[in-house]
């Protein structure tokens, strides 16, 4: 594994993760919940049409996390929450209104916010709901995860969660450290999630994954690194290393973080090289740019053979679905579609109530964009670019339409990033730290000095 600060050093700024291409930043009010019901029921109507994948949007939290950057609401009223549950019951009768009873859910995702901030039983009826309204793929075929807060749920809970049908957790695990716990308002031990990682194995769920993030406040190298150590000592099969993204002027909960408890550039490129050292050292593969798994993990068998896939939950296993967001804020991505719902919960419900999809903005992508999401998905999931197939695939002269990135891909085979050997592009194991960089070569929207939108690259 080569790792080189200065290089990383030298390409860090600010830029999209490419979850979706065009990215939401794109997204435009002109695309209405009609366009959004027509893509949806013109998706039945495909040849093969796709598998579907379910995410839903459980925005409660108890207390506010001061690095938050979610769509959340802070609320410990129970009415509050047992009102928006209900609405998601309605909204997933209006959606599946929309979709072939026949086509198979074959992943499905609750995100947040905190899912588990509700109670096991409230999630276990909304489970019925999607299972009374959509067709659940076999259990062998499903890939169906839930985010957990360790401090809202016991290891009993697991099984729970397990005998729903969710196969995969992700713990957000962030930093041991005490000190850095109290400066970011999240006090969790590592007790507690080991406990939970046991009880995951015991409950047979088939992945456990953790987030990490490094770049917070109080965050040290010695402090990071006994992180580290307690989170191998746990053994989750994928870990996230992701950057802390300080932008208060879009998240104001992130101005309780003083600017000065923050580590410089240097130190957050000092602890996710430590991350990277550590976690290749005890058997982890670098999937791409923050992701890391054990050897074995499917994930590391997809990526090999060139089978990952990327949505806005990050990289997964599943050929592509057409998905499907439910709550508020939540986004949906129907063949050459995305659309958001409404981020303010009252006006979702409001709307939920009155029978409309509360779509607030999307993009029904013209060719230029395909083409180009094409080239995107290659590089961020495959670390290659076949031009030949992609001239192939979409009637182009590869030089032609894409001549002036040429100059940024040379500058990047200078520096070591990738390689370019006849018609393929190839990113170098260096590289695949700065797959969003490679990438934004074929996006048409970006702006390198898009400053306050986009977290850094490092
Ligand atoms: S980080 Fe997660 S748990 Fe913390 S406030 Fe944000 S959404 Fe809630």
């Amino acid at each position: 594994m080569k790792f080189d600060t200065e290089m990383m050093r030298r390409h860090d700024g600010r830029g999209p993760r490419y979850t979706s291409y065009p990215t939401a930043l794109q997204f435009s009010g002109d695309f209405t919940e009609s366009d959004y019901r027509r893509i949806a029921l013109a998706s039945n109507e495909e040849l093969i049409p796709r598998d579907l994948s379910l995410y839903f949007h459980l925005p409660f939290c108890k207390e506010a996390c001061w690095y938050c950057g979610c769509h959340r609401a802070i609320t410990r009223r129970e009415d509050r929450k047992d009102s928006y549950m209900r609405r998601l019951r309605d909204a997933i009768a209006l959606q599946a209104e929309l979709f072939d009873r026949d086509r198979p859910v074959s992943q499905l995702h609750l995100g947040g916010g905190t899912p588990t901030a509700y109670a096991i039983d409230a999630l276990g009826d909304l489970m019925d709901s999607v299972s009374e309204y959509f067709n659940l793929a076999a259990p062998e075929q499903r890939e169906f995860a839930i985010e957990i807060d360790p401090r809202t749920v016991a290891s009993e809970d697991i099984s729970s969660l397990a005998g729903m049908g969710f196969n995969r957790i992700s713990i957000g695990v962030q930093d041991f450290d005490e000190r850095v716990q109290k400066a970011i308002n999240r006090v969790q031990s590592a007790a507690q999630v080991d406990a939970l990682t046991r009880a995951a194995r015991r409950a047979g769920i088939l992945s456990t994954s953790f987030d990490l993030i490094y770049g917070l406040p109080m965050q040290t190298p010695a402090g990071f690194s006994r992180t580290l150590d307690e989170v191998i000592a746990i053994g989750p099969d994928r870990l996230s290393i992701y950057a802390y993204a300080h932008l208060p002027e879009r998240f104001p909960v992130q101005r309780l973080i003083p600017e000065a408890q923050l580590p410089d550039a240097e130190t957050r490129l000092d602890l996710f090289a430590l991350a990277v050292e550590k976690l290749t050292a005890a058997g982890y593969e670098h999937i791409g740019m923050d992701h890391f798994a054990r050897a074995g993990d499917e994930l590391v068998e997809a990526r090999n053979q060139g089978r990952l896939h990327r949505n806005f939950q990050g990289y997964s296993t599943h050929p592509e679905c057409d998905l499907v967001g439910i709550g508020a804020s939540a986004i949906s991505s129907i063949g050459d579609s995305h659309a958001q719902m409404d981020p303010d919960i009252a006006r979702w419900e409001q709307a939920i109530a009155e029978g409309r999809i509360p779509i607030v903005r999307g993009i029904e992508l013209n060719r230029d964009d395909v083409i180009r999401r094409d080239a995107i998905q290659s590089i961020m999931c495959r670390g290659r670019l076949d031009m030949a197939e992609l001239e192939r695939r979409h009637e182009i002269d590869f030089a032609d339409y894409f001549g002036n990135s040429f100059t940024a891909l040379n500058r990047y085979v200078e520096d070591g990033l990738i390689t370019i050997d006849g018609r393929i592009l190839e990113v170098t194991e260096a590289g695949r730290f700065l797959l969003r960089r490679v990438a934004s070569v074929f996006d048409a929207y970006h702006q390198p000095s898009t400053k306050g939108r986009y977290s850094r690259v490092i």
